[in-house]
């Protein structure tokens, strides 16, 4: 193909994409969709720029637009995550992270966070997998203990835990709470209370459940003992892609040298006045989103538990966030990855994923015995609960009963018509997937 060639194939594609998700069913926990608000404000010129610095102290010119943009967006995030201090210039969860990192630990030291089978996100691994902790940072990880039928950290072992590691003079300098699979709130108090005992610092990765927890669903880590949270504003919070951290006015400065210039140089000003957008419209229809959320998450966990799907966490109603964790292995299709591949065909997307017990079964990741589903994007598009009825419905089609997936896909495209909008917004301009054009 010629670069001519290239260059047409490219927006085909773009074109193709947007029209696969507009007859699909999104339920990847960690995906949302953007108003078209949003995405008009991520085509701006402030993806030219730059504006390193706090909005004020800027180390270039130009910057008086954008300075006024981001000072509205640290007003609106302070009063959402109700926090002394916010910084909105992490370009996204990963990088909010490390700027944590480099604001609390120094290589070398230990912190403890949930391992990757238990819900822990690569950002918290060690060096060993290639996780950003231990990998970029230095850092040795020792994992919180972990109960897989109340799918939350064990909080009576990590103690004993904890006061072991201590005692053979193994400090532990952090406590990250956080997790990719977390469907209830995590024992912060509990933990915390251990954690000052030994002086350490506790941290708090909202980067699924940060739109749960601005609405004051979920749980409040700010007032539970955590001293950063950091987050993406593109999972349950429904903004671009992006990062954000909250945190106490005594962590400030050196949170934002953290920030910049350890770890930013440009912070992406297109996708800053995005989330400035999102957060306008959080802060007005957040919670009712959020709620909605919750509620279809429950329902769907229900409707498909109903129909012979093992979703776990039965005994605790499944969930109180977005997600769902399905343990797949007794179905004909026997792993996660099949059921993703055959899922997809019918238009209906969603991700394999451990399960607490997977590598202990001798499971592993391209293999494993779950999958993964979340309610943020279909809730933002209209749905309640009486459309994840349909959904458990078509899931059951596909993955229990075996019927051809592309017969189920014509079902889903046809019920997908009656929801083409962004809700939750201030104008449902343009159709959510609309393709933008300005060639
Ligand atoms: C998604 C996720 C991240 C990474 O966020 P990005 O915005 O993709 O960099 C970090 N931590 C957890 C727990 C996550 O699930």
């Amino acid at each position: 193909m010629s670069a001519r060639e290239k260059y047409d194939r490219i927006f085909k594609l773009l074109k193709e994409h947007s029209e696969f998700f507009n007859r699909s069913i999104p339920l990847i926990a960690s995906e949302n969709v953007t108003s078209p608000a949003v995405r008009e404000a991520l085509t701006s010129d402030f993806g030219h720029r730059y504006a390193e610095g706090w909005p004020g102290e800027r180390v270039y010119a130009g910057c008086r637009y954008i300075d006024e943009v981001e000072l509205m967006a640290l007003e609106l995030a302070k009063e959402i995550f109700r926090a002394e201090f916010v910084d909105v210039r992490p370009i996204s969860g990963v990088c909010a992270n490390l700027i944590m990192y480099t604001a609390f630990t120094e290589p070398g030291d230990r912190i403890m966070a949930l391992s990757i089978p238990t819900g822990g996100h690569i950002s918290m691994g060690r060096k060993r997998l290639w996780g950003t902790a231990g990998a970029v940072h230095g850092l040795k990880v020792q994992y919180f203990e972990y109960d897989d039928e109340s799918l939350n950290i064990d909080v009576d072992k990590t103690v004993k835990r904890i006061r072991r590691l201590e005692s053979r003079g193994d400090h532990i300098k952090l406590y990250l709470f956080g997790a990719s699979v977390f469907p209830f709130p995590h024992p912060v108090k509990e933990i915390a209370e251990v954690a000052r005992e030994y002086d350490a610092k506790v941290a708090y990765d909202a980067a699924h459940v940060a739109g749960l927890i601005g609405a004051g669903l979920f749980q409040d880590p700010l007032r539970e003992g955590a001293d950063c949270v950091q987050m993406s504003t593109h999972k349950t919070f429904f903004g671009p892609q992006r990062g954000m951290i909250a945190s106490w006015e005594k962590y400030a400065e050196r949170l934002k040298n953290a920030a910049f210039p350890a770890n930013l140089s440009n912070h992406h000003l297109h996708s800053l006045a995005a989330l400035a957008v999102a957060l306008c419209e959080f802060k007005e229809f957040g919670r009712a989103y959020a709620e909605q959320v919750i509620r279809n998450a429950q329902a769907l966990g229900q409707a498909l538990y109903e129909r012979g799907f093992k979703v776990l966490g039965e005994k605790l109603g499944f969930t109180k966030s977005h997600v769902l964790l399905i343990d797949v292995v007794d179905t004909p299709l026997k792993n996660g990855r099949r059921v993703e591949m055959e899922l997809e065909k019918a238009g209906i997307i969603v991700n394999r994923n451990l399960l607490p017990y997977d590598i202990r079964e001798g499971r592993h990741f391209m293999e494993p015995g779950g999958i993964r589903i979340g309610t943020s994007e279909l809730t933002r598009l209209g749905m309640k609960e009486s459309e994840m009825v349909e959904i458990a419905e078509f899931m059951k089609r596909v993955v229990i009963k075996g019927e051809d997936p592309k017969r189920v896909a014509r079902d889903v495209a046809e019920f997908r018509k009656g929801y083409q909008y962004c809700h939750y917004c201030f104008e449902e301009a343009a159709e959510a997937y609309k393709y933008l054009g300005l060639r």
